[in-house]
Parts: C-alpha cells; structure tokens; sequence
C-alpha cells in the first residue's frame, strides 16, 4: 500500500469558519433552532432564485423527499425506475408499498431509455421515477410525452443535477416533482440535506404539511406526515455554500477538462463529453473500460489505483435489481437490463472534486499513461 496520501472520490465543501462561526452566534442569540427558521427561510427563497425554480422545500436528507413526494401524490401500484442509481430510489418506492418496475438504461446519458418504458406499462402502473444520472438530464421531453399519453405521474430523482440546466432553464423544472440530495458528497452540501422542487404553491404548501408531521396549524393535522424538516444550523451552512458552489462548480469542469484531454486518445476508455445547450455540474467524473482494449478489466484498475492510494468508485456497481430486496422481482433479470448491467460491470468514477490539485489530477491519470 502505498503511503502518498489518499485521493478520495469526492471531498466536502466546506464554508468559511469563522463566518459559519457568526451565523452560530446569530442562531444562538434568537434561540431559534428549527422549525422553519430564519436561516431556513432565507435559505429557500436563495435556493429557488439560484436553481431557477418556481418553488422548493428543504428536507433534513435527499430520501425523505422521494418518500415524501410518492406519499403527497398517492402514487401507488407499480412504479417505473432504473436500476442504474443509488440504492435510495428503489428504497423510496418499497417503503411506500410501490412495486419497482425496472426499465434498461440509454448508454449515452446512463438515465431511463424511454423507448423502453411503454412496454413495460401495466394497469397498475401509476408513475415513472427517473434520475438524472451523474447530473446528465433525461430525455424530459420523451418521458413527459410517455406520462401525458398513459396519465402518470413523473418524479425525478434529480440528486445528482444540482444548478444543471437545459437552453438556460433548470431540469429540476421537469415532470411533477423533483427531489435533490445536499448529502456531504453532492457537488452542494448542507452536511445532510435535500429538498424538493414543486411547481405551484399549494404543492409547496402540502408538502410543507408532510414535512412536519402534517401539522396545518396549531391543532390540525392534515396527514400522516413525517419529520423531516432542516435545522437551522445547516441552513445557515448552506447559505454559506451557496455563495461558493459557483466556483467549485468551476473548479470540477477544469479537473473535468484535464481529464478528458488526457485520455481521449487511450485505447479502451471512454467518457462522456459536455452536451450542447447544457449547464453542467461536473459532480461525477465516470470513465467505461473496455478490457480487451484497455488490456486491463475495469475491477483491475479500480484495485490498482486503490494499492495508490486513489480511490475511484464503481458507481453505480452493483446496480440495485442485484440487492437481495429487489432481485427476485421480475424485471430485475439481466435479460431486461442488458445496457444497465454492462455499464455498472465497466463504469469508474474517477476521484472529481473542487480540491485536486495538478498533482492529485497526476496521480489519477499515471494510471492510463
Ligand atoms: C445521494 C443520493 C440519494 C440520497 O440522498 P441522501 O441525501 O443521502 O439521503 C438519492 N438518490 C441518488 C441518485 C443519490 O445519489
């Protein structure tokens, strides 16, 4: 093993201290800790204008907003997914009672192929639930169409899209509702967090019911609702690091670019270029290894960069229809899931962060050298 010292997949961004130091010394002097507070509220109405979204709740993580959003709808049934995420999409459907009908995956954004969903519909079919994988948007347009002529609902899974827009406007706009995760490892982090983006206030309203309980007012509750809203503390981090995630965003499309040069020309290794019209976030950094070519398979470089102290990560490896809850279900067989299964047996991410230096990128990339 060696003892250079570690190059980890992601790295947190930190606020300032001393300035998250005064807003503790704000949160201290008002004695207002939770339950939409001043910094939580300040931190909405930042966060609607930078996402460009008409409305956004916060949430103490990015899994209760997809259990939220299912519940507020009264989605139940089966429910349309990818098996190509983190495990908490499925998880979200089976803790609302929802059957998962997994549909392939389109190589060129890793996301749900929606030439694939129709045939998977059923009479119980009530929604489909994307993500937007490694922030790459979905075919909204494709899937909204498929929605509108079946009538179901469309929840994006949008954790990975933070600040990713399309000709200027925001995918978090699309479809019904879309959930966000501000976990430590996001390209924007509250620590733990999330949120959800709705279109119209009364949604907003109804989900701020959910969000605490049920509760309307003093002595109504509305709804079996949950407790899952943000504190005040990590609101004011995330105010905070709202005023930086621009830069880190920048600083990610730099490493990004380096990346890309170098190995554009190695034989057996591919990624994905920026899309046209596209805002990214840079939050991942995946690369597909083709063994015959690379001369080497994909769980061989993974441990080699390891013995070096770099750690890459198999996101996402193994897909979700392989875990024990889900595997038994019909549309989890490898027969259904051919692209999905290929990419998660190929796919790397390389360590993409707003704090490699030229020396960490090097250190990467003397592995395809
Ligand atoms: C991170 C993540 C989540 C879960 O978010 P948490 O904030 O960790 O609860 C959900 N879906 C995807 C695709 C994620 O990457």
């Amino acid at each position: 093993m060696s003892d250079e010292k570690q190059i980890t997949v992601t790295s947190p961004l930190l606020p300032d201290l001393d300035e998250f130091n005064s807003m503790l010394k704000e949160i201290w002097d008002r004695k207002w800790i939770t339950n939409n507070g001043s910094f939580h509220r300040q931190l909405e109405k930042a966060l609607a204008e930078y996402l460009k979204v008409p409305y956004i709740s916060l949430f103490t993580n990015g899994t209760l907003p997809l259990i939220t959003a299912l519940q507020a709808m009264r989605i139940t049934g089966e429910v349309i997914t990818t098996p190509y995420s983190f495990v908490a999409t499925t998880h979200a459907l089976w803790w609302n009672g929802i059957k998962p009908v997994f549909v392939d995956i389109d190589p060129t954004n890793c996301g749900i192929d929606p030439s694939k969903i129709e045939a998977a519909i059923t009479p119980k079919t009530t929604a489909i639930m994307p993500v937007h994988c490694y922030g790459k948007p979905c075919d909204t347009k494709a899937i909204q169409e498929i929605a509108d002529k079946y009538g179901l609902k469309v929840i994006y899974d949008a954790a990975h899209a933070f600040g990713v827009e399309v000709e200027g406007k925001s995918v978090l706009n699309a479809g019904d509702m879309s959930t966000l995760s501000f976990h430590a490892t996001k390209v924007y982090n509250t620590i733990e967090g999330g949120a959800m983006v709705m279109q119209d206030e009364k949604t907003k309203q109804r989900i701020d019911y959910l969000k605490n309980f049920g509760f309307a007012n003093e002595t109504t509750v509305v709804a079996p609702g949950i407790n899952s809203k943000m504190d005040e503390i990590r609101a004011a981090y995330g105010l905070l690091n709202l005023r930086q995630v621009d830069s880190a965003i920048a600083a990610r499309r730099r490493v990004a670019n380096i990346y890309r040069d170098a190995l554009r020309n190695v034989e057996g290794v591919t990624f994905f270029d920026d899309m046209p019209g596209v805002r990214h976030n840079y939050s991942y950094f995946p690369i597909f290894i083709d063994a015959t070519k690379f001369g080497k398979t994909r769980d061989r470089l993974y441990f080699d960069m390891k013995e070096n102290n770099v750690l890459g990560r198999r996101y996402f490896y193994p897909l979700i229809s392989e875990f024990s809850t889900y595997r038994g279900l019909p549309s989890a067989s490898r027969e259904n899931l051919p692209v999905a299964n290929k990419i998660a047996d190929t796919v790397l991410c390389l360590p993409m962060h707003h704090d490699l230096s030229d020396a960490d990128i090097e250190r990467v990339l003397k592995h395809f050298r």
